[in-house]
């Protein structure tokens, strides 16, 4: 017998409306997030860009990432704020073969939109010369990079769907890698105060997965 799960989730599939807007609407999923399987898509242009919408993602591959080093276990989330004021901005900064390429595994909107940058199985660019609490470095070997579109700046806030999003794509990491902590870049940033992001984070959000985190300035 078909469980009745499957019949209401091929209903909402098949209900789901046809975007209008050309090939970037077309590769947005519906429903259960994360879904972060390909189509990769390339960088819309600045007029066909349209934010996916709440737990929604899109793939648009950064080129700044390589392999993690042989034998990396992914075990850190490494939280960030982008000090970017929008999802296409940031996106497209990660297109950026420039002198100081950098990119994260996603990027998280206001809204709770979410941009997949690089697979979970290579290596982002995001934490820079880095250790965590336990002495290791270069953390981007063992890590996902999660970014927060925010200004950084202490004032600016993450919505609760930007929480949401962030709290369901780190569940999803859970069950994919051996998660043992969730750490903030300013924690792992060498030299000590190289970083602030995620600025004035709500911690506490995070609690409920029982996971250690670290964050605020490292002063060990
Ligand atoms: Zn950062």
């Amino acid at each position: 017998m078909v469980p009745v799960w499957l019949i209401l989730a091929a209903v909402q599939v098949a209900s789901s409306p046809v975007p209008a807007n050309g090939g970037f609407n077309a590769t947005v999923r519906q429903g259960i997030m994360p879904i972060v399987s390909d189509p990769k898509i390339p960088m819309p242009a600045e007029k066909d860009w349209k934010d996916p919408g709440y737990l929604k993602i899109v793939w648009i591959q950064s080129p700044n990432c390589d392999q993690r080093k042989p034998g990396s276990i992914v075990d850190t989330i490494v939280v960030h704020s982008t000090a970017i004021d929008s999802l296409e901005k940031t996106t497209e900064v990660f297109q950026r073969e420039s002198s100081n390429p950098v990119s994260a595994h996603f990027t998280i909107g206001k809204d709770g939109s979410i941009v997949q940058n690089v697979s979970t199985f290579d290596r982002a660019w995001h934490a820079g010369v880095s250790k965590d609490a336990g002495g290791r470095t270069s953390v981007n070997h063992f890590s996902i990079g999660i970014e927060l579109v925010n200004l950084d700046d202490g004032k600016d806030g993450y919505p609760e769907a930007q929480l949401q999003a962030l709290c369901g794509i780190i569940a999803e990491m859970r069950r994919r890698f051996p998660i043992k902590q969730i750490v903030s870049h300013e924690f792992i940033a060498i030299p000590p105060g190289r970083k602030i992001d995620p600025a004035a984070f709500p911690w506490k959000r995070l609690a409920y997965f029982g996971l250690p985190m670290y964050y605020g300035q490292n002063k060990s």
